[in-house]
């Protein structure tokens, strides 16, 4: 078993199916060591396991929506894509989505999974509610409301805390994005005008090599008035973020309105398959640092361009989740996706931190970095905050995995 990209060992025991979450819950007493295996589209050490593996596909799909508190309590193996579904189809929404729908809201969101857009937090930020299966096998229940205490530190838990069987997300009414991207636009000028091109529509992307040019991706609200983009030139046709890579797995794009939830991400439900090849890596830096970090990047190029399929630059609002690298920073976030060969990488992804970690960069917990765990950890200054929560509701280390032993070690404070 192994994760999407190929390069995380998930063991050679196939993982266990509970059908019920009784069962679960018989599964977690019983095991030594357990994790939750979402869609498997992590790259880093935060999927490895050291016992049971258990996939949720299992579980009853459920999807409740409560129209006068603005919610939907969902399963926690069910993909953004089946949500987004049933949402738009009763008149609701999520504020966002990421690139792939294809991700689990439970393994997105434990690892800090996010959209793009100024005002957009990371999807975490949009749940209220958890229900999991804590180390014994018993059923625990947080809401952010009543549990104010911990609830901040349990939703980016890094599965730390147990096992999530359910989510409660906040949603609004449904509404329509039409894409368009613009081409041809100067990096020198995205890093002049910041603010302008990421503010240029509810949800911007912008992709580039680091050599001149950039390709900027708007997703605009038909709801809300936009103003014609005075940057680049509008895409003749549709684009793939990987220069000259098939669009077909694309959204549609040219400015078609659609549903939210079929604009949003960049890529269709389905579309990348069950295997990928390529690697990834990301750092959320403060929104401030754009410049300088733009900057840093293009006297990269050359460095980047053999082992770079595409990078991506984004925006994210901040939130209050301990663990969340949006955690109280406006951030702007560097995203990577490099081929699929981890020794010629490696000494590139070091290249890039060495540039951007003076500038605060926090590594994207799903994704790989070359940074230490103590270096990863100096970013979070709830970290031991979490650790005590984890103490706590796995005194055993039964949930705990090689990334949350080198991040977060016994007796560091
Ligand atoms: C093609 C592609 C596109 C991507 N796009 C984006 C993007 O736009 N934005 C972004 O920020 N990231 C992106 N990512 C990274 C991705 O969001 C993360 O890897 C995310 O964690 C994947 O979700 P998953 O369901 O595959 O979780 P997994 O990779 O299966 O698991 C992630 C973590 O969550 C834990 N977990 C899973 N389920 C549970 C549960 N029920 N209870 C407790 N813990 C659980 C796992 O143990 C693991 O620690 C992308 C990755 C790929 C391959």
């Amino acid at each position: 078993m192994r994760n999407w990209a190929g390069n995380v060992d998930l063991g050679a025991d196939p993982p266990a199916r509970p059908r019920s979450t009784d069962e679960l819950r018989r599964i977690v007493a019983d095991s030594a060591r357990v994790r939750a295996v979402g869609s498997g589209h992590s790259f880093s050490g935060v999927l490895s396991r050291g016992g049971t593996a258990v996939v949720l596909d299992g579980l009853p799909p459920v999807v409740e929506i409560d129209t006068a508190a603005r919610t939907v309590t969902v399963s926690a193996g069910l993909r953004y894509a089946d949500v987004a579904a049933h949402l738009h189809r009763a008149g609701h929404a999520l504020a966002n989505l990421p690139s792939l729908p294809d991700l689990t809201a439970a393994g997105a969101c434990a690892t800090g999974t996010h959209g793009s857009g100024d005002g957009r937090r990371g999807l975490a930020a949009a749940v209220c509610g958890l229900q999991l299966v804590g180390a014994q096998g018993e059923s625990v229940e947080l809401r952010r409301e009543t549990d104010p205490g911990v609830f901040a530190g349990a939703v980016v838990s890094l599965g730390a805390l147990g096992i999530v069987t359910r989510m409660t997300l906040e949603i609004e009414p449904s509404f329509e994005v039409a894409q368009s991207l613009r081409t041809a636009v100067p990096v020198a000028e995205v890093q002049d005008r910041f603010d302008d091109v990421f503010g240029a529509a509810y949800s911007v992307s912008m992709f580039t090599m680091w050599t001149d040019d950039a390709v900027v991706w708007l997703k605009r609200r038909t709801d809300r008035p936009a103003p014609e983009p005075d940057f680049g030139v509008p895409a003749p046709g549709p684009l793939h973020p990987v220069p000259g890579a098939d669009p077909a797995s694309c959204t549609p794009q040219l400015g078609e309105p659609g549903p939210w939830h079929e604009r949003l991400p960049h890529f269709r439900a389905g579309a990348t398959g069950p295997a990928g090849d390529e690697l990834q890596s990301e750092y959320f830096l403060p929104r401030a640092a754009a410049p300088a970090a733009f900057a840093a990047l293009r006297g990269l190029g050359g460095t980047l361009g053999p082992v770079l399929q595409v990078g991506e630059v984004r925006t994210v609002h901040h939130d209050d989740l301990w663990l969340s690298p949006a955690y109280e920073r406006d951030s702007v976030t560097f995203h990577f996706t490099w081929i699929r060969d981890t020794a010629r990488v490696l000494p590139v992804i070091a290249a890039v931190e060495e540039r951007l970690a003076p500038l605060g960069a926090r590594p994207h917990w799903a994704k790989l970095t070359a940074m230490t765990g103590p270096g990863i950890r100096s970013h979070y200054r709830r970290a031991a905050d979490f650790q005590e929560l984890r103490a706590t509701f796995d005194p055993g280390g039964k949930f705990s995995n090689a990334l949350l032993d080198d991040v977060f070690p016994a007796g560091a404070r």
